[in-house]
C-alpha cells in the first residue's frame, strides 16, 4: 500500500513537472501536485535519480532559491549516463571543451538552431552502443540535447582543418576574436594531469 502510494505521488510529480517546464516551482505546489504527502521531495529526488529527469535546485543555478525546483529539459537523461561517474563527466565534458561534438552548441548559451533555449550538455556514445559501441570513455563525447534527440545512430563527420580555416578566414573580426577568446579560454584552463588517460578506440 504505501509503494503504491508512493509511486502513485511520483507520477503525479512527473506530470507536474512535465506541464510546468521552464516554470520555477516552489515546495508548496510540489507537496500539493504530490498529493500532499511528506514523501514529496523524496519523490522528487526518484525523479533525478531512478528517471533520469534533469530537475535543477539551489544547488545547480544560483538564480534559484532553497525549496525552489526547475525543470527545464523534458527529456530524461539515459540510463547509461546515469551510470557514469560525476568524474568521467566532468572530464569528458572538459575534453570536449564543452561544447556539442555534433553541432558546436555551448554548454550553457542560447542554442544556435533552437533560440530561446540555453544549451543543455549529456554524455553521448562516439558509436552508438546498437553498432557495438562501448561505454569506455573513448567512446563517450559531449551532445547537446538538440542533438541527442535527432542524432541517434548518425555518426558526423567533423569539419577538415581546410575547410574550418575557410571559415575562420572568411568571418568578421568580431567574429574572429570570439572565436580566438573562446579558444584561449578552452585551452588555458585545462590541466596536466587529468584523470582517467586511457587511449582513444
Ligand atoms: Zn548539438
Amino acid at each position: 500500500m504505501k509503494s503504491k502510494r508512493g509511486a502513485g505521488a511520483r507520477a503525479k510529480l512527473r506530470e507536474f513537472f512535465l506541464t510546468n517546464l521552464n516554470r520555477v516551482l516552489d515546495s508548496k505546489e510540489l507537496r500539493a501536485a504530490a498529493g500532499d504527502t511528506s514523501e514529496w521531495a523524496r519523490r522528487v529526488r526518484e525523479l533525478r535519480t531512478e528517471e533520469g529527469y534533469q530537475i535543477l535546485t539551489h544547488n545547480d543555478r544560483a538564480d534559484l532559491k532553497p525549496g525552489e525546483y526547475l525543470l527545464i529539459d523534458p527529456k530524461p537523461i539515459p540510463a547509461f549516463a546515469r551510470g557514469i561517474s560525476k568524474e568521467t563527466r566532468a572530464y569528458v565534458l572538459d575534453r570536449n571543451g564543452f561544447t556539442c561534438q555534433m553541432c558546436g552548441a555551448v554548454a550553457g548559451e542560447e542554442h544556435p538552431y533552437d533560440p530561446g533555449r540555453k544549451t543543455r550538455l549529456q554524455i553521448g556514445h562516439i558509436i552508438d552502443k546498437s553498432m557495438g559501441g562501448s561505454d569506455e570513455i573513448g567512446n563517450l563525447r559531449a551532445i547537446c540535447s538538440v542533438c541527442n534527440e535527432g542524432a541517434r545512430n548518425l555518426t558526423l563527420d567533423r569539419p577538415s582543418l581546410q575547410k574550418l580555416l575557410i571559415q575562420i578566414r572568411r568571418a568578421t573580426a568580431s567574429d574572429q576574436l570570439a572565436a580566438l577568446e573562446w579558444l584561449q579560454k578552452k585551452f588555458s584552463g585545462q590541466s596536466s594531469d587529468r584523470p582517467h588517460q586511457q587511449k582513444s578506440p
